[in-house]
């Protein structure tokens, strides 16, 4: 039985405080508890603020090593964009027009990017978060990679504990298609171990955030696998209601064709163009990776 809290003139357990204070103690079935462990209050209230402030600081270290583990291993962030954030983009470079735009617009997708909820369901946004196309045709290098990579880092860097999975993945083309056809070749042994076409798709429609650098940039042997690869992720990420970036070497016309064939075979464009809903980039200008040092 718990009776009432008696008081007493006690000093506080603190050696460097001591005065002596009112304390509570409760007598809870025979054993004398002392509200506070024997501090007073002024003291027990500093030892409570300095856990919950050493709680916080434990909570913040795993979420930066975790952004880290991810940024470095799980995002495919290439090493050479490592750096690559919105504070590090130069978008009044020469020649460049667009730049401006497309780094607000940049910026502003990443900054609004609805995170799952605690229990990893997918945000509630109207008919989905809108995805982003990036283009420019004439030049390569004008920074479409950046702004991609940036993207990713700003989504990192909001990450906050939840959900419980790297919130991006970075993938550009050519590695999606080395990635996919290497597995062709696999021994039947491998074929147990590595992940099989089904399973790079599986892993590029689950992602929470997908980003897809350079699409068109090379030039392909066989359209149909292309079309194959592309249907399959975009059509599953929009039943999934999942966003997608891609930043393209062709304007939408080409990029139509890219992925869809002759009539009626449009449909990933048409997903595509409806998952975007006007979020379209249109970069123009000198590439400033040709450029010549002054
Ligand atoms: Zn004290």
């Amino acid at each position: 039985m718990t009776q009432q809290p008696i008081t007493e003139l006690r000093l506080c357990k603190n050696p460097d405080c001591q005065r002596e204070y009112q304390a509570e103690i409760i007598n809870c079935m025979g054993v004398q508890i002392i509200r506070g462990d024997g501090y007073c209050q002024e003291c027990a209230k500093k030892i409570y603020e300095a856990d919950v402030a050493r709680e916080e600081t434990a909570r913040l270290a795993k979420i930066a090593s975790k952004r880290r583990e991810w940024r470095e291993v799980k995002s495919g962030i290439p090493s050479k964009f490592m750096l690559a954030e919105f504070g590090s983009f130069d978008e009044k470079r020469n020649g460049c027009t667009g730049l401006v735009n497309a780094k607000k617009r940049c910026l502003e997708f990443a900054e609004k990017w609805p995170f799952p909820d605690k229990d990893g369901k997918p945000w509630r946004y109207e008919k989905g978060y809108p995805s982003l196309l990036l283009y420019s045709e004439s030049s390569w290098g004008i920074g479409k990679t950046h702004l991609a990579c940036a993207i990713a880092h700003k989504v990192l860097n909001r990450w906050d504990g939840q959900p419980m999975a790297c919130p991006v993945k970075f993938i550009s083309e050519y590695e999606l298609f080395s990635r996919i056809q290497a597995s062709y070749n696999y021994n039947l042994e491998e074929q147990k171990y590595l992940p099989g076409e089904a399973d790079i798709i599986r892993e590029m429609v689950s992602a929470w955030l997908l980003i897809i650098d350079d699409v068109g940039k090379r030039r392909v042997q066989d359209p149909r696998f292309v079309q194959r690869i592309y249907f399959s992720i975009i059509d599953g990420r929009y039943k999934a209601e999942r966003p997608i970036v891609i930043t393209a070497n062709l304007n939408p016309d080409k990029l139509k064709t890219y992925f869809g064939g002759g009539i009626g075979e449009e449909a990933t464009f048409d997903r595509l163009f409806e998952m975007v809903r006007g979020c379209v980039i249109h970069i123009e200008g000198e590439s400033y990776r040709r450029r010549l040092p002054k």
